[in-house]
């Protein structure tokens, strides 16, 4: 339900007038943790601000939410890459943006060092290497 506030700003202009379907996690590791990382075996994650970027065409919000769910329930059932990341203990979401452009061209302009080649790209046709980033 657009709020008043959005409508004015659509109407000038300032918000594009689509609904997001890319997002990004800001997420913080606040010191050296060893994850396993689906068929990747374990990894050792230097501490540091990393920035995850995703997108969901449907049920975007539910996807968010999913990211923002109790480490516990992830450790459960894990599914995408950034669960097993998201599950291990002390690491969190700092923040949640979002944004209506392509995730591939998104996460190429975000900079940022590649840790782990094919983290959340297995479906990347773009050559990204990774939608994980240390910043
Ligand atoms: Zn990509």
């Amino acid at each position: 339900m657009p709020t008043a506030a959005t409508d004015c700003a659509q109407s000038l202009g300032k918000i594009p007038n689509e609904t997001p379907q890319t997002y990004q996690l800001l997420i913080e590791i606040p010191a050296p943790v060893s994850v396993l990382i689906g068929r990747f075996a374990t990894f050792d994650f230097p501490a540091g601000i990393y920035c995850y970027t995703g997108s969901a065409r449907r049920n975007f919000e539910a996807r968010v939410s999913r990211h923002l769910a109790s480490s516990l329930l992830l450790a459960k059932k894990p599914h995408w890459h950034i669960d097993y990341l998201l599950a291990a203990p002390d690491v969190r979401i700092l923040t949640v943006l979002r944004h209506t452009l392509p995730e591939c061209q998104l996460n190429q302009s975000t900079v940022g060092e590649v840790l782990l080649r094919g983290f959340g790209a297995s479906d990347c046709h773009a050559g990204c290497g990774s939608h994980l980033k240390r910043i």
